[in-house]
């Protein structure tokens, strides 16, 4: 992810040019005093991990989402693993992975020592395209793995049929889906499990930490032991403190009383938050309209409610400008933005060289990765910051002149 970062001007210019100009990061973890005193609270007790913080933290992130369980994690990546593992996914097994998604989704994958099988995305949103999904079932594969990409649900009643009809389950990664909606009902309660994701600049952030939401009580149960090691009692289950038992290999996965303090904190505030994204994301999209021939990506669409992360432009082909071009001038703006993704994931050298793939195979995902910016639509803007990111990407996909001569030819 690339983020510039947060330069301080205030250390450099006058005041009223400091108002002006003060820089715009892609993302920023909203932290105040009500997180501080959470967090002292926690140092200033006894218990910093297997606490109550976290079991308040899953039950009221169970209650927003609309699941039974929820299954705190000390990442997304932790819970995209566990899914897959508590599900029975092994060597010799497939899993489907969208082309275009973060590299932790088929990383999920090979942990298991399985294979991911990726899958072109639809050119409108990023997504999953049922009708390539459908083609690529192999009898190998055990689940797919729909990645709501920044933030907009898959199309998750055509992903259940196929799931359903092939024997298949269903991993969401919901790491940029917090609220998001699919038929009225959140992202993470449509699949099997649903990962979300807490890093800094997510929606909401614990510094690192994630969560898997389940309807089914066995499958928490069994996530619950691998992300401690396997113990088959919890801390407060054992009838003589230290005395266990251990009947599988579990990892250590859990999320700290911090993180869980954290994150209670920033649900209360999450209301506010995703409130924020939305207007900004439409004070920018009507900028936008009609700037440079770009495709605005990220807003909601039919059945698919978004959890706004994010305003993705998608340069056109024929763009005056290099992505990378745009992205050096709105820094030189203070506007900082971000990448998503670098690569089309089986483009990247792990992936490319363990299998063999070639460019041009995954044709959207590859131009997505070449083409599109995500500009910054998070709390930390007000709605004049967003008027001047979408005004600023108007003036520069509008200039006719490059400062450095990378132009494209139109
Ligand atoms: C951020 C992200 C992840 C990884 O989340 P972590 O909590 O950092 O492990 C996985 N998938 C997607 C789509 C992401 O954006």
């Amino acid at each position: 992810m690339i983020s510039l970062p947060a330069l301080d001007l205030t250390q450099m210019v006058p005041e009223e040019k400091c108002a002006r100009d003060e820089s715009i990061p892609f993302g920023k973890p909203m932290i105040d005093a009500a997180e501080i005193a959470a967090v002292t609270e926690i140092l200033s007790g006894t218990q910093l991990v297997h606490g109550p913080a976290m079991r308040r933290f899953e039950s009221l992130f169970a209650e927003r989402i609309g699941c039974a369980h929820a299954v705190a994690m000390s990442s997304c990546t932790a819970g995209l693993h566990l899914s897959l593992l508590v599900n029975g996914v092994g060597p010799g097994d497939e899993v489907m992975v969208p082309a275009m998604t973060h590299v932790a989704t088929a990383h999920a994958v090979e942990y298991c020592g399985a294979r991911p099988v990726f899958v072109d995305v639809e050119r409108e949103t990023g997504n999953l395209d049922p009708s390539l999904v459908v083609e690529r079932v192999t009898p190998a594969m055990k689940a797919i793995m729909p990645v709501h990409y920044l933030g907009l649900p898959c199309d998750m009643a055509a992903l259940g049929e196929i799931a359903r009809s092939n024997d298949l389950f269903l991993v969401e990664d919901c790491a940029l889906a917090m609220d998001a909606e699919f038929d009225g009902r959140k992202a993470g309660t449509h699949g099997l499990t649903g990962c979300f994701s807490f890093y800094p600049v997510k929606h909401l952030t614990t510094a690192e930490g994630g969560m898997v939401a389940t309807d089914d009580g066995g499958i928490a149960d069994a996530l619950r032991r691998r992300r401690a090691f396997g113990y088959d009692k919890a801390l407060g289950e054992r009838t003589r403190p230290g005395i266990y038992d251990v009947a599988e290999l579990g990892y250590n996965y859990r999320m700290n009383e911090i993180a869980a303090a954290i994150g209670v904190v920033q649900l209360g505030k999450l209301d506010g938050f995703q409130a924020a994204r939305k207007r900004n994301f439409h004070i920018m999209k009507e900028i936008l309209a009609g700037s440079g021939g770009v495709q605005v990506l990220g807003g909601g669409r039919g059945r698919a409610q978004s959890s706004y992360y994010c305003l993705n432009v998608v340069l056109p082909e024929d763009a005056r400008l290099d992505r990378d071009e745009v992205i050096a001038r709105l820094g030189q703006r203070g506007i900082g933005c971000s990448i998503h993704y670098p690569s089309a994931v089986p483009m990247f050298a792990y992936y490319r060289e363990k299998y063999g793939y070639r460019r041009g195979q995954f044709p959207v995902a590859e131009s997505l990765a070449a083409r599109s910016i995500s500009l910054p639509v998070g709390p930390h803007l007000t709605a004049n910051d967003a008027r001047r990111v979408a005004n600023a990407v108007g003036d520069i996909l509008n200039a006719n002149t490059s400062t450095t001569g990378i132009e494209l030819a139109s």
